[in-house]
């Protein structure tokens, strides 16, 4: 498995990259090209990275012949802290290297053969033996040079399925980087993400886009009295709390500790006060039992603030900013409320 740490979105990123310029630049997508060029667009390695450019601006610039010069010059021997899918990719590239070496030794003796037959063609003096043996072995070897060439076409099949193996790895790795573990939303991370995405969206059209902050009431007091295990399982009962009338375009994010964010896009800041009402009432009903003794715990609640985006004003932080304060409100007044930014102002004016 892949070190989540290693940057996947980034890696995803250098990937998408990667792809539209070996369209553009017309690179056969092999796993060597791959390795060069996803370095190349890391851009870890600066004297490697020079190299690189300076074939770029050359008008012959990349080819497979460059591209596997530059590998075993900068690349191959690399090894002191690379990522888990660097190391998997580069096992990969020697195994073909090797094994490319091995079909060009046998094709290069395949080829003398063949042109020590074509030269004695050409002697004048030949005898129906001669000739015979001739031909035989020139039948021989097209034979085996095709046979490698199928071989050739098999290893390559496979090693593409080893590509696509390393490219879900990657996309695996990059979905658990955006994921909190315990509750399988997305993470403070995947939230940043979103709303950044969505405000890109909403240009400055506003009053379409709703963020809902809410905070479990009080959890310290009950972590005190039950311990973090069971406080774990609230936590992530909440979650399913809130995922089960998720609707397709929300977004449902772990803010941090016992924070959440809904993000609704096409919402109205009524429609949104209404589904955090929602989960409100859904946690504050819930009876929650230990699972052995079915002992009942305490009643959970919890605290909304709700904030809509402002297209002319907003960025998001002053989007979250607003969020925070009407939750920071609900929280002044008694808990296990609602409070959007208009309870705010009339609570401040
Ligand atoms: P308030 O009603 O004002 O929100 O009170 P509170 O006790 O919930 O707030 P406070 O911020 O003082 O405490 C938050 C608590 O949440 C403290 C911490 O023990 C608990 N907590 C944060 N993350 C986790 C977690 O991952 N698991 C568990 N079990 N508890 C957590
Ligand atoms: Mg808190
Ligand atoms: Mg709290």
């Amino acid at each position: 498995m892949i070190n989540i740490n290693d940057a996947p979105e980034n890696a995803k990123r250098i990937f998408l990259e990667l792809v539209e310029r070996f369209n553009e630049l017309n690179i056969n997508p092999t796993p060597l090209n791959y390795y060069v060029w996803y370095q190349y667009l890391k851009g870890e390695n600066a004297q490697f990275r020079q190299e690189m450019e300076t074939i770029l601006n050359d008008p012959f610039g990349y080819d497979d012949r460059a591209g596997k010069r530059l590998y075993q010059e900068f690349l191959q021997d690399e090894n002191e802290d690379s990522s888990e899918f660097d190391r998997a990719l580069r096992r990969l590239i020697n195994l073909m290297i090797q094994k490319m070496n091995v079909w060009s030794d046998k094709l290069e003796q395949q080829t003398k053969d063949l042109d020590d037959c074509a030269k004695s063609l050409s002697n004048p003096n030949l005898n129906p033996d001669d000739l015979k043996r001739i031909t035989d072995t020139m039948l021989s070897a097209a034979h085996s040079m095709s046979e490698n060439s199928k071989a050739i076409q098999q290893e390559m099949i496979m090693n593409s399925d080893e590509v696509q193996k390393l490219r879900h790895d990657l996309i695996t790795a990059q979905a658990a980087a955006m994921t909190d573990e315990l509750t399988e939303l997305g993470n403070r991370k995947a939230f940043n993400e979103t709303l950044e995405e969505l405000i890109l969206e909403n240009g400055e059209r506003p009053n379409n886009l709703c963020l809902i902050l809410s905070d479990i009431d009080h959890f310290k007091e009950f972590n005190d009295s039950y311990g973090h295990l069971i406080g774990d399982s609230v936590l992530r009962y909440y979650a399913n709390i809130m995922k089960r009338n998720q609707s397709k375009t929300e977004t449902i994010c772990r803010f941090g500790g016992e924070e959440f964010a809904i993000l609704l896009p096409n919402s109205t800041l009524q429609e949104s006060r209404a589904r955090a009402e929602q989960i409100r009432e859904a946690i504050e009903s819930a009876v929650l039992k230990r699972k052995n003794s079915k002992e009942p715990l305490t009643q959970i609640t919890a605290s909304f603030g709700i904030a809509e985006f402002d297209g002319k004003k907003d960025t998001s932080e002053s989007f979250i900013t607003r969020a925070d304060k009407a939750l920071y409100l609900a929280k002044k007044s008694g808990r296990n409320t609602v409070k959007d930014e208009f309870d705010l102002i009339e609570k401040f004016h």
